[in-house]
């Protein structure tokens, strides 16, 4: 179990008009291969999340609904991917990118690993879990999908 950070981290689009503090991050990011984020990113999406978090800025965030489990919301301004919203936990992975992440950061898994194009890989040695073993691990959370 990794503790916490007490420190918040602070993140931004590229233009800036969107900021967020996440408050008691977890020093983790979690790489996710499946195909919407490739789609959505151009490559494994980097999730990192806490015990709450602020925006600045909401009015010129736009959710879009990619599938009937999750939004994903983005910068109207600048088009920058922000986070990852999973309706049934009510959780949010945010990009990992939009922060500068203070060295106790690690990549912790990567997931839906059977969905990951050969054209890249993690050097990192982390727990890999295919899409069906991390859509057990969330039913058995006792989250649903439909
Ligand atoms: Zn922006
Ligand atoms: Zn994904």
């Amino acid at each position: 179990m990794i503790e916490a950070l007490a420190e918040p981290i602070h993140g931004r689009c590229l233009c800036g008009t969107v900021s967020i503090i996440v408050e008691q991050p977890k020093p983790e990011v979690d790489i996710c291969h499946c195909e919407m984020c490739r789609r959505w990113g151009g490559g494994g999406f980097g999730g990192v999340s806490g015990a709450s978090f602020s925006v600045n800025g909401k009015e010129n965030v736009q959710a879009y609904r990619s599938s009937d489990w999750a939004e994903r919301a983005f910068c109207r301004t600048c088009g920058s991917n922000l986070w990852y919203h999973f309706l049934p936990g009510n959780t949010h992975s945010f990009l990992a990118g939009l922060f500068d992440l203070p060295a106790a950061f690690r990549i912790t898994q990567q997931i839906f690993v059977d969905e990951k194009p050969h054209w890249y890989d993690y050097a990192q040695e982390t727990p890999m879990k295919t899409g069906a073993e991390i859509i057990a691990e969330a039913k058995a959370a006792g989250h649903t999908f439909d």
